[in-house]
């Protein structure tokens, strides 16, 4: 059995880039399809970023997906970083003249974006298999996929690529028409979120000789803690016990004194890793979001990077419909690269800043010190952190 629909722009992957360029495009005339390989439980059930800079908090709005967010995100002013059994806070909104970002779990905001896209009665299809786009390369491009016994094939004018670092569409370009850089990192982030009142109300960043650590949050009563682990370590390696002992060595000690623990509800561990590909186009095929970038999740930039492609690719796909002009969809690599690379070098140096690496000699321990040192000396490096961390405009 197979069957085949029209659609104006295919969209890969059922995520937080796919669902928001669907709910956009749709509120202005333009038709999507959105295929996810998933169901709707399991994309729901992927704990993962959790704070927002203001411009993507934008985009929900504009895409009518942010009441939720505005009601129960939370407005964080400024985070804290500890070393040496001390805490320090940079002032985020203080050292950008008023801006924040809203914590609000990712899970939360692909609920929201999955509600809109049911509430205009938008067509996300799951359980996709074997998605493919074809003919990429040429003005009629089309999308096949599987369900169950039946394939199906979606004729589009774009195919958008939003299926994630794992996805079809970056794999579905010829190897000499893109380059990719990358860095991996010789360590992962054990992550643990508990039902438990989380130990500040701000963001703690802990660098320790121990490794790194991250006391982070997603409600006031639900709190998301990290540490940096060994790439060989595995979930089953740490009991709850044991992840809560060693979170507190690594914090100053009136943290680790405070600090309420509850049994976790998620444990996993999430390798790091810088990646770009360039360009972000093969004809008609665009990249977006992980599919085209990944960065270590130590500056919250991965999901933030992600909105400033929906933001270019959104505004270039609604000039190429209602003005016939094609200026935002050539420039869509260049303009969306050019923000990408500022978030992984940012991404790469509160890395570099905050972990420990193995293979570091003293020279570079003495470096990583010093680097620590001058950031709380001089309120213009702080304010070069909060001006990245508070999102640099789209
Ligand atoms: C474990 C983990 C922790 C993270 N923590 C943070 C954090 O704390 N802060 C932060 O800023 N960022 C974090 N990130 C990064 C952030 O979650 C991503 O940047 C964000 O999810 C990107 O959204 P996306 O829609 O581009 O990709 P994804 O969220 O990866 O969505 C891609 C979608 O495509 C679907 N898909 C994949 N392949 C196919 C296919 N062949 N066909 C159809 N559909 C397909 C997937 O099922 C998925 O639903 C984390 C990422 C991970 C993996």
């Amino acid at each position: 059995m197979s069957s085949a629909t029209k659609t104006q722009v295919g969209i890969i992957g059922g995520g937080p880039s796919g669902l928001l360029l669907s709910q956009l495009l749709h509120l202005r005339g333009i038709e999507t399809i959105v295929l996810e390989k998933h169901s709707r439980e399991y994309v729901l059930g992927r704990i993962r970023a959790g704070v927002l800079e203001h411009g993507f908090a934008a985009l929900m709005r504009e895409a009518q997906a942010g009441d939720r967010m505005d009601r129960e995100g939370q407005i964080h002013e400024g985070f804290y970083i500890a070393h040496d059994g001390i805490r320090q806070r940079v002032d985020l909104k203080a050292l950008t003249g008023g801006n924040t970002v809203i914590v609000y779990g990712q899970t939360e905001l692909t609920r929201d974006l999955y509600e809109g896209r049911d509430r205009l009665g938008g067509v996300v299809i799951h359980n996709a298999e074997d998605v493919q786009p074809h003919d990429i390369d040429t003005s009629r491009p089309y999308v096949t996929y599987r369900q169950g016994d039946e394939t199906a094939r979606i004729d589009c004018n774009f195919v958008i690529g939003c299926d994630g670092f794992h996805g079809v569409s970056r794999q579905s370009i010829p190897k000499d028409g893109i380059r990719t850089f990358e860095r991996v990192y010789p360590f992962g982030w054990l992550g643990v979120l508990s039902r438990a009142r989380p130990v500040s109300p701000e963001l703690i960043y802990a660098k320790h000789e121990r490794g790194f650590a991250l006391c982070s949050l997603r409600s006031p009563t639900l709190s998301r803690y990290y540490i940096q682990v060994p790439l060989t370590d595995t979930v089953d390696d740490w009991s709850d016990e044991q992840f809560f002992d060693e979170l507190r060595r690594r914090l100053p000690g009136d943290v680790s004194e405070a600090m309420i623990t509850g049994p976790s509800i998620e444990k996993s561990i999430a390798p790091l890793r810088s990646f770009v590909v360039e360009p972000m186009r093969y004809g008609n095929l665009f990249l977006a979001g992980d599919a085209a970038h990944i960065v270590p999740p130590t500056g919250a930039r991965g999901l933030n990077s992600a909105a400033s492609d929906i933001y270019y690719l959104y505004h270039a796909l609604v000039d190429h419909y209602t003005k016939r002009d094609d200026s935002g969809l050539e420039n869509y690599s260049r303009r969306a690269l050019t923000r990408v690379w500022k978030g992984q070098r940012f991404s790469w140096w509160m890395t570099t800043l905050l972990h420990r690496f193995p293979d570091n000699s003293p020279f570079d321990q003495r470096l990583q010190e010093t680097d620590l040192a001058y950031l709380f000396s001089s309120q213009r490096a702080l304010a070069s952190l909060a001006e990245n961390y508070v999102g640099l405009p789209f």
